[in-house]
């Protein structure tokens, strides 16, 4: 009898351990004990004959996506207003759509469509912004812990410069995100990250509040940080007194108190990219919104060389697309327009964008992102087409992270579980 969440797969295993190489397995096999990866062998490992075999010889198998930063609410504006750029796009589209989500029966309508198309693009692990609305937020949480996936959400607290409908009052806003920590904080899969929207939309004694909320009950936090020229201008005038962006979450206790992730990081001097480094704090390369907005080109080279951490994210609505293999793409594309005016700045190889979306990002969340034993089993089975199969497992990969779609990827697993099941005869 099959024991919850153990089995054994053989297929083509294609991993990158570190961001310099794959490690690819022709037919091997992966062997998958209680939601956890116990072995990835050559041959057929002993434990096999207890466990059921699937037969996924011919495809793919590889680490689920991590996608660190995108706006559950705006998966209703995905495409819209992209000739704007952010500040303006947030006041024309965003903060008029965002509103609509202080309808619970809203949410209830748009959030598991949301929550299968990640399942259906292989992204297993996302840290996602709701709303500033709780009911909301809680029914965004429940339809993504049923769904399976392993995210952190954050309830977005905004008490400055919003539209009249998404400014909170700040001690009410820090009493919801209080009692939506306490609600989801011990919860296996979904689980409270402090979501100031960011710099702009925030005022001092709400970042204090959420300080003490970080510390108090140790939790993570997201934003956003210098994705905009005119963003980084507008926080200048709000908190002069402070030398950076980042400096002012920083005082809050909101910038590597603890694991603190960074939307875009775009626009950033040598030392602040070192401070990054010296935090620990990731930065979430978004590029597909940073081309729409039109924001800038992330100096992602430089920023892995100061040892910073880098992550992907789709960041829909500005991004617009969630299958992170495009992602990939546009960050390498990106670092090689960037590296044409800074030659110091090598182009990103397919191993480290794919690093960045799997093994880094995961990292996020504890072990996975990997085929490593004792990673959680988080992961992807991904057909190919009859003229790759006489390709090398890494030119396989390079094919579907260039031309796949989402109906290639067959299976999602997240801790050994199926979140999507293709039901196609074995090759
Ligand atoms: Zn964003």
């Amino acid at each position: 009898m099959e024991r919850h969440g153990s089995f054994v797969l053989q297929g083509n295993i294609i991993y990158t351990p570190d961001k310099d190489h794959f490690i690819t397995l022709k037919n091997g096999y992966i062997v998958v004990e209680e939601g956890r990866i116990s072995a990835i062998c050559a041959t057929k490992p002993a434990a096999a004959a207890a466990l059921p075999l699937k037969d996924c010889r011919g495809k793919l198998i590889m680490p689920g996506f991590a996608d660190l930063h995108l706006h559950a609410p705006q998966y209703i504006q995905i495409g819209m207003g992209m000739d704007d750029q952010l500040l303006d796009w947030l006041n024309r589209y965003t903060f008029k759509e965002e509103p609509k989500f202080a309808d619970p029966d809203y949410a209830r309508q748009i959030y598991p469509l949301l929550a299968e198309e990640l399942a259906d693009c292989g992204t297993t692990s996302a840290s996602i912004f709701a709303t500033i609305h709780p009911e909301s937020t809680d029914i965004l949480c429940d339809i993504l812990a049923q769904k399976g996936l392993r995210t952190y959400v954050g309830k977005v607290n905004m008490d400055n410069n919003s539209a009249p409908a998404l400014t909170e009052d700040t001690a009410q806003s820090l009493s919801d995100t209080e009692a939506f920590i306490k609600k989801w904080h011990k919860h296996p899969l979904v689980k409270p990250i402090i979501t100031p929207r960011f710099v702009p939309s925030v005022t001092a004694g709400m970042m204090t509040g959420l300080g003490k909320l970080v510390r108090e009950y140790n939790v993570p936090v997201q934003s956003h940080l210098s994705e905009n020229k005119g963003e980084i201008q507008l926080v200048k005038e709000l908190f002069p007194e402070d030398q950076y962006y980042m400096s002012v979450y920083d005082r809050f206790d909101l910038f590597g108190t603890t694991p603190t992730l960074m939307a875009h990081c775009i626009h950033l001097s040598e030392e602040e990219i070192a401070i990054m480094a010296r935090k620990d704090v990731y930065a979430v390369h978004c590029p597909a919104s940073n081309l729409n907005l039109a924001s800038g080109l992330m100096p992602l080279r430089r920023m892995l060389d100061a040892g910073v951490k880098v992550v992907l994210g789709s960041d829909i609505g500005g991004g617009h697309t969630l299958f992170i293999p495009h992602e990939i793409v546009r960050a390498i594309e990106i670092s090689k327009i960037r590296s044409i005016d800074h030659p110091e700045e090598a182009p990103l190889k397919l191993c480290e964008a794919f690093y960045l979306a799997t093994k880094a990002g995961g990292s996020f969340f504890g072990q996975t992102g990997s085929l490593e034993p004792d990673y959680s089993a988080d992961f992807l089975v991904v057909t190919l087409p009859i003229f790759q199969q006489d390709r090398t497992i890494e030119e396989q990969l390079q094919y579907f992270i260039y031309h796949g779609r989402a109906q290639d990827i067959e299976d999602v697993y997240v801790q050994g579980r199926p979140v999507k099941h293709t039901d196609k005869p074995a090759v």
